[in-house]
């Protein structure tokens, strides 16, 4: 009965704290919001000026006393007040500002590997943000049940998500992960070596939005069956001036191809590690690619090549932590075991 009610007057939420994009889900209602991580804060005032999608247009562009911070971008909550901010705002955005009698019950995907003390922040944002009760998952267990695999089942299944600041990388049987790892190569550090690589190649300085555009519009592992190209303008590190160069996939290659090895051997430890009877498990499954990074061109076949593992492609891969937080959250019951939920074992906070 209590339940139903609550239904009416409460916006249950599953949310996807990325470190590119917040995504949240909606109980009854599907994803409602997806927007960039970022927040706009007047370092005068210490108000935040904007988030989201407004805050990420402003980077690179506010005047001194403005600074857009990614607060999750270098760890899992590299700065916990704005991280509370965002999330307050993303909160009541997806509420429409509609004032709810109990507050929403909300699942939160993290990072693997993260420590009790940045479990407590995101807990402590949550709630501090206006939610009545947080759960939190895993996000490679998050993104496995968005893809619907069968996670609580005693067989092995291997996720490796690549998105803005880490790659999680992760095996998963019986409701729990078996084996992870988490790296901070991920989407952003590709962005960077394609800046470091136009630098030393074409004598020319471009920006980050101008490298993440040319990963994501000419970007491939392998050679396409066309060759791709874009031009692109940046500064010219010798004139100073503005000057245009054609930049092709087998630079974007090349430039890739140290951060894909490290990909590629993140994964390949994981896999050493893993038991015998879970290995055989992934191997006849396939390994699930998400996040942002799967949709880099040959990524797979890569992956494929140094595994000798099927690997699939998540669909809709930059919205399978999200989907997996909102399949939680309808039906929490049948997956308690999948959350963190050892809130009294957590050493004080500091
Ligand atoms: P997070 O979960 O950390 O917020 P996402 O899974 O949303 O990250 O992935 C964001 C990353 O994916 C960014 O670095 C972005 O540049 C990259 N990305 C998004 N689309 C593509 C694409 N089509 N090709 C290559 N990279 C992409
Ligand atoms: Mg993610």
């Amino acid at each position: 009965m209590f339940k139903k009610i609550h239904k009416w007057f409460s916006y249950d939420m599953g949310i996807d704290l990325g470190t590119a994009s917040t995504l949240v889900y909606v109980a009854g209602r599907g994803i409602v919001i997806n927007e960039p991580s970022v927040v706009a804060v007047n370092q005068k005032t210490g108000q935040v000026v904007a988030v989201g999608a407004k805050a990420k247009q402003m980077i690179g562009r506010t005047p001194g006393h403005i600074t857009a911070v990614r607060p999750l971008v270098d760890g899992v909550i590299s700065d916990f007040e704005v991280t509370e901010e965002m999330m307050s705002y993303l909160l009541n955005k997806a509420q429409s500002g509609k004032h709810t009698l109990f507050g929403p019950r909300v699942v939160v995907g993290v990072p693997s590997g993260i420590t009790n003390v940045e479990i407590r922040a995101v807990r402590d944002a949550a709630k501090g943000a206006g939610a009545r009760e947080v759960h939190v998952v895993e996000e490679p267990m998050a993104t496995a049940i968005g893809i619907n695999l069968p996670v609580r089942d005693p067989v092995g299944t291997m996720v490796v998500d690549i998105g803005g600041g880490t790659s999680d990388i992760a095996v998963i049987s019986l409701g729990g992960v078996v084996q992870s790892r988490n790296l901070r190569v991920a989407g952003d550090h590709l962005n960077q070596d394609i800046i470091s690589y136009v630098r030393s190649e074409f004598k020319v300085l471009i920006g980050e939005k101008t490298a993440e555009s040319l990963k994501i519009a000419i970007g491939s592992l392998v050679i396409a069956d066309k060759p791709l190209e874009a031009s692109i303008k940046g500064r010219d590190l010798v004139s100073g001036l503005p000057r245009e160069v054609v930049v092709t996939d087998a630079d974007i290659r090349e430039a890739l191809s140290s951060s894909i090895d490290t990909i590629v051997e993140s994964v390949k430890e994981v896999l050493e590690i893993t038991p015998p009877e879970v290995l055989a498990d992934v191997m006849n499954r396939g390994i699930y690619l998400s996040g942002g990074g799967a949709l880099i061109r040959g990524m797979s076949d890569v992956l494929h090549e140094h595994t000798l593992i099927p690997i699939h492609v998540a669909d809709d891969p930059l919205t399978s932590v999200v989907r997996g937080t909102g399949i939680i959250l309808e039906d929490l019951e049948k997956y308690l075991e999948v959350l963190i939920e050892n809130e009294n074992e957590l050493p004080p906070a500091t």
